[in-house]
């Protein structure tokens, strides 16, 4: 089969593999749908080659199953995959926050085991759940990371129609999380420094758009909110300086959460976090019951997540897409098979 390695300084590579075969407590899975993620540029972008198979974002069909695999699961069932493995047994494993176990963990297409920009994926059964017949191949591999990891965010802070929301970044998760916001009704304030993006943005759903190139974020969303500044704030950007925006541009009492990945930034912890009382979350991705119930919000509020697919790939045009996707302009890319 086909699978996508990185050769190191943003070279992606189309490689030959075996095709892999179900062992004891093992699927395969035929994947229809791979999404390129922010975290997968890290990798692309980094001087060390990644020789195993990219993509952490599978959607597909249930090829093969091995022994012991759980009786609701059936070959030929559309599956997403909570794309993590840690020992499966511990507390932590337990709650479905497998990429926490304290004896360690593998992640799909995250350099430990190979991932879904490949013609089939090897999983453990367990990490699999059933796509929701309403949902796209496409809709599932975006949930499967990027965009379930915005709305896991908004989730942590409660955010409802009261909020006033800053987001941090228009890449695929920052757009998530526009999209997302507007869906649990909050009035949405999206700031990028790219034009392209804050256009997607407005097209997803965002109330104002800020370009951080051309304007100061933080005065701007003051004076958005008649001086009072956000009710909560998501960054995505993992910007050091954002990472500062997005306590800044907060209202007393308000909260904000960070799940971009980056460099250190400093924090200003009188003036931001302790005399404003606000409360900062962190989040990374989410549990395997989270999966499930970031789909069936999608489902159920008929959020339109297909419009913030803007690119779709073969996987025999794996070097073009990482290139487009290293340009920071686009929305959600994802390779597509049949
Ligand atoms: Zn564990
Ligand atoms: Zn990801």
């Amino acid at each position: 089969m086909r699978g996508v390695t990185f050769l190191g300084n943003r070279q992606a590579e189309i490689r030959e593999f075996p095709d892999p075969h179900a062992g004891p407590g093992e699927a395969v899975v035929k994947i229809r749908a791979s999404g390129l993620c922010g975290t997968d540029l890290h990798r692309y972008r980094g001087s060390e080659p990644v020789d195993m198979i990219t993509g952490h974002e599978p959607c597909g069909v249930i090829e093969e199953l091995g022994p012991g695999a759980p009786p609701a699961l059936a070959i030929g069932d559309r599956v997403m995959c909570h794309h993590y493995a840690g020992c499966g047994v511990c507390e932590t494993c337990s709650m479905g926050y497998e990429q926490l176990c304290p004896n360690g963990h593998v992640t799909y297409g995250g350099g430990t085991a190979h991932g879904a920009n490949a013609d089939y994926i090897l999983v453990p059964s367990r990490t699999l759940v059933h796509l929701d017949p309403a949902l796209t191949f496409e809709e599932g591999a975006a949930i499967s990371c990027g965009t379930g990891t915005a709305w896991n965010g908004l989730k942590k802070m409660d955010i409802s129609g009261r909020d006033t929301v800053a987001v941090f970044g228009q890449g695929p998760v920052g757009l998530s999380g526009t999209l997302s916001a507007k869906a649990m009704g909050a009035r949405v304030i999206a700031v990028d420094v790219v034009p392209e993006r804050l256009t997607l943005a407005r097209e997803l759903g965002a109330d104002h758009v800020i370009n951080g190139r051309e304007t100061d974020p933080v005065t701007a969303i003051r004076d958005l909110t008649r001086g009072a500044g956000a009710s909560a704030s998501l960054e995505t950007s993992g910007n050091p300086t954002a990472r500062q925006q997005v306590l800044e541009c907060l209202a007393p009492f308000a909260r904000c959460c960070y799940v971009g990945v980056g460099g250190p930034a400093e924090i200003d912890f009188n003036r931001d976090v302790i005399f404003k009382m606000v409360t900062i979350f962190g989040s990374w991705t989410f549990s395997k019951s989270e999966l499930i119930e970031i789909a069936r919000f999608f489902v159920e509020t008929k959020t339109p997540l297909d419009k913030l697919i803007t690119h779709r790939y073969s996987l025999d045009q794996a070097v073009e897409a990482f290139r487009e996707f290293d340009s920071a302009t686009t929305g959600k890319c994802v390779f597509v098979m049949n």
